[in-house]
């Protein structure tokens, strides 16, 4: 089965001359013309003739199937410009495609899109993080380029996503290790269940502390923004920006944990996460803001499934109830200390340990191979 993993790399738009940042534009807005009118006519509309629209045309044909296809918005296909790549490690010819990663420069190289060379110095953790891959045996497959908005800060960077490929073969789980994403803000409670017995189990959390300190020093630069303006509104923006980076950091670790957990102890992953429905009703409840942050599942979730698909680890979703009684499946009501009692048999248990028990009772389900189908790559593009 072959799957893939992305790395965007994502530069101020200071970094690029502002000439080819304005061409760039252009390109990316005559394509994403073309490309949506070609999606609205259920893709019958004829490829252009002019390049390098005709070259991106081709490109998109051929990458159609990695490309997040969500859709139009307010009627436009945010369609990111979409290039063959070539992946240099030492001194192989340059065979002239459109992005060139090269190693031994240590740079990537952007061509083909009508406007010269774009070129992005590598950083050392992205030169670590290509190394890694082509260590797993993995290939660069193609690349995505788009300006553009990232969803955090708001700001405008010039972004470059390099789709990896990789064949891998899932192995026979032997045990299941259960992941309840249903409450980030109390962490990620996680179990290995083997056969009868729960082997382990534990809790992910971020750094709680130095999250509520941002946060406080957070709403203190806001007012102090909303009041004076100026120079707070730029720190409220520079310590909203370390929040997130720190959350994204404890999800991009807890997810690799998990997933080399679940590697070395041959399980299956069954994640239970909460429906998007019910997600959406806590948000737009009387949840503190502070809390909601917490409630920002969708991003580890989608970690997690990646590193489980890319190493070969058998992964499904499934609710694995925490108030129903795997006793007797009574409602199980909430006692103090994170504690539950079934109102029916009595039977008592911390909260956390509920999914894990339903994991046991349902283990012989749930180790059978999930009917797989491989996710579309997220690419966050906007
Ligand atoms: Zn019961």
């Amino acid at each position: 089965m072959k799957v893939y993993r992305t790395l965007v790399v994502r530069r101020k738009i200071e970094e690029t001359p502002p000439e080819k940042l304005v061409k760039f534009l252009e390109v990316q807005q005559k394509f994403r013309e073309w490309a949506t009118q070609w999606y609205k006519s259920g893709f019958k509309v004829p490829a252009p003739e002019e390049s390098p629209l005709k070259y991106f045309a081709v490109e998109l044909k051929y990458g159609m199937r990695l490309i997040p296809t969500n859709g139009l918005k307010n009627g436009v296909w945010r369609v990111p410009l979409p290039f063959d790549a070539q992946l240099r490690e030492n001194n192989e010819r340059d065979q002239s495609r459109g992005v060139l990663v090269d190693l031994s420069r240590g740079d990537i190289r952007i061509r083909k899109w009508g406007g010269g060379t774009i070129e992005i110095r590598l950083r050392k953790s992205e030169i670590k993080w290509i190394t890694q891959r082509l260590r797993e045996g993995a290939w660069l497959k193609l690349a995505y380029a788009w300006i553009g908005h990232t969803r955090q800060t708001n700001l405008v960077a010039f972004n470059l996503a390099l789709v990896f490929a990789r064949e891998t073969e899932q192995y026979h789980p032997i045990r299941i290790m259960a992941i309840d994403l249903n409450a980030l803000h109390n962490g990620v409670s996680w179990g290995v269940v083997d056969g009868e017995r729960v082997i382990r189990r534990d809790t992910e959390r971020p750094d709680l502390v130095r999250v509520g300190k941002l946060q406080k020093e957070i709403s203190r630069l806001d007012s102090l923004c909303a009041e004076r303006g100026g120079d707070y509104c730029e720190k409220a923006r520079e310590a909203k920006s370390r929040l997130w980076r720190l959350l994204r950091r404890f999800e991009d670790e807890a997810a690799k944990r998990l997933v080399e957990l679940a590697i070395k102890q041959k399980a299956a992953i069954v994640v239970d996460a909460p429906e998007d429905e019910s997600v959406r009703e806590l948000m737009e409840g009387n949840y503190t803001p502070n809390r909601k942050i917490y409630l920002n599942i969708g991003r580890l979730r989608r970690r997690i499934r990646e590193l489980a698909e890319w190493y070969g680890v058998p992964y499904r979703e499934e609710r694995l109830y925490s108030t129903v009684c795997p006793r007797c499946e009574s409602r199980m009501e909430e006692l103090p200390n994170r504690k539950v009692k079934c109102q029916r048999c009595g039977f008592k248990a911390p909260r956390d340990k509920i999914p894990l028990l339903w994991a046991v009772r349902r283990f012989s389900e749930l180790i059978q191979p999930p009917s797989f189908s491989p996710s579309p790559l997220l690419i966050p593009v906007s």
